[in-house]
């Protein structure tokens, strides 16, 4: 993991050899958890063990004081309200329950829903099924850097929309959309705005109410918490947001989330959404966050944030620059072409298509970095990802990208590495396959939308 610089050792009492530790570079699939979130977490799954529902007693109580510091924490995070924030087991869950609890909570007013082509599966899945459900859903396309036009949002609106679905950032190309002109839009329209949220969350400053969004997914292991534990953002003021709840149960967080609370995820993704804070307060690009000076109300004092402020002090820009030099090693190899926004881009994510290179391959042969792919095997024959072709890349072109996402632990001396044994793989994997090298010419027209075909997360 890029997180323990120490190599990690062999198993077995005669070896005294170690291994390689893995570069890390797949952080837009999941991040290590912050041994700091960690240490906040323990005690809950042992001496503070209570069930948060429990009110009759003092390890009840704890656990929920516990839970709503943690509330407090990711509200702050999102400049929203505590009592705005439902959790969930992940923006999965979040985003299912946003769109099918929206749709059927505003059945009377319509049954139209706009979306984008490069949104992540779970939305694209959960329109697919609000269509079984007799729903109209238009999905509009991007163009070559995966931008959506904001003047085809507003020629998609009618009086029978509902809702409008469109990430902050994609998790495959980075591409960060204006969500403030989206939000600006879909208000004047009366429409509602759903914002998946899980890569943007703690890498870009988020303002719900400046930016006019009214249903916010999140994810708590894209910023160095647990997995399995997320949230939604459910405005109640200016609108108050009508949903259907998909589960029945104990009728907690509001009854939109029946089931006992995950006590130690919540606490880790709260102290988890606090250290993104910091970093993020402290980035000179990102705007002041309201009260963040203040005390939160029952936020807990965080453990260790202080002695790491120097590290996290500017965290985005030290990312970014990592990135850009991984992306000056790569583009002096020649016939490299870098996907998405590069004026509007998450500071972790370097997707490149290296053409003439079957990218499978090259991880293969790579084995010390931890990458993905632009394609993904979703049976027999590997298939561009939806994103990729909805920017209008083909088959052949999406063969030869890689998604190289960088985290708030990646050094300088692993990207070094990183490039030079992408470098030497590539050159050689090029000559050993002259036949795939020429540069195709690249379309820039929109691919057509279909359903999509890979589980790139
Ligand atoms: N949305 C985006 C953009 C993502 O990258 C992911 C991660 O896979 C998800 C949603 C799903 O998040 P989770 O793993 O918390 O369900």
């Amino acid at each position: 993991m890029s997180g323990d610089s120490c190599p990690v050792p062999l198993a077995g009492p005669s070896c005294e050899a170690t291994v390689r530790p893995t570069i890390y570079l797949d952080h837009n699939a999941t991040t290590p958890v912050d041994k700091r979130v960690l240490v906040e977490m323990l005690p809950y799954f042992t001496g503070s063990f209570g069930n948060a529902a429990s009110a009759t007693h003092g390890l009840g109580r704890e656990a929920a004081g516990a839970v709503e510091s943690a509330r407090s924490e990711v509200a702050a995070l999102i400049r929203a309200e505590p009592k705005d924030v439902v959790f969930t087991s992940g923006a999965t869950e979040a985003i299912n329950l946003a769109l099918t609890g929206a749709m059927r909570g505003y059945r009377e007013r319509g049954r139209h829903l706009v979306t984008v082509a490069t949104e992540h599966r779970a939305v694209l899945e959960t329109c697919e099924r609000l269509r079984d459900e007799g729903c109209e859903v238009t999905v509009l396309p991007v163009d070559r850097l995966g931008r959506v036009d904001p003047a085809a949002v507003v020629a998609a609106l009618r009086p029978d929309t509902v809702l409008l679905a469109c990430m902050f950032a994609n998790n495959e190309i980075g591409t960060i959309h204006d969500i403030a002109a989206l939000g600006q839009l879909t208000r004047a329209a009366g429409v509602l705005f759903h914002v998946d949220a899980a890569q943007a969350l703690g890498k870009e400053a988020i303002d719900v109410d400046a930016m006019g969004i009214d249903l916010m997914s999140l994810s708590a292991h894209k910023i160095y918490g647990p997995k399995g534990v997320g949230a939604l953002y459910v405005r109640r003021r200016n609108p108050r947001v009508r949903l259907t709840a998909l589960m029945s149960g104990g009728g907690q967080e509001r009854g939109l989330r029946p089931g006992t609370l995950n006590v130690p995820g919540i606490v880790g993704f709260g102290v988890a959404c606090a250290l993104a804070r910091e970093a993020l307060d402290a980035d000179p690009g990102s705007a002041p966050l309201r009260g963040a000076q203040e005390a939160q109300p029952g936020s807990a004092p965080l453990r260790g944030a202080r002695e790491t402020q120097e590290n996290t002090a500017t965290e985005r820009d030290r990312i970014s620059q990592l990135r850009n030099r991984l992306w000056q090693r790569l583009s002096s190899l020649g016939n490299v072409e870098r996907l998405g926004d590069p004026d509007h881009v998450l500071a972790g994510t370097l997707s490149v298509a290296i053409y003439g290179v079957d990218a499978r391959r090259l991880l293969v042969e790579t084995p010390t970095i931890a990458a993905s792919l632009g394609a993904a095997c979703a049976s027999v024959t590997p298939e561009p990802s939806h994103v990729l072709r909805a920017i209008g890349l083909n088959w052949r072109q999406a063969e030869g990208v890689v998604r190289l996402s960088l985290g708030r632990f990646t050094t300088a001396a692993e990207i070094d590495t990183a490039a030079d044994l992408l470098a030497a793989n590539i050159a050689r994997l090029r000559t050993a396959t002259p036949t795939l090298s020429p540069a195709p010419a690249l379309s820039s027209a929109p691919a057509p939308s279909s359903a999509p075909a890979t589980s790139t997360v």
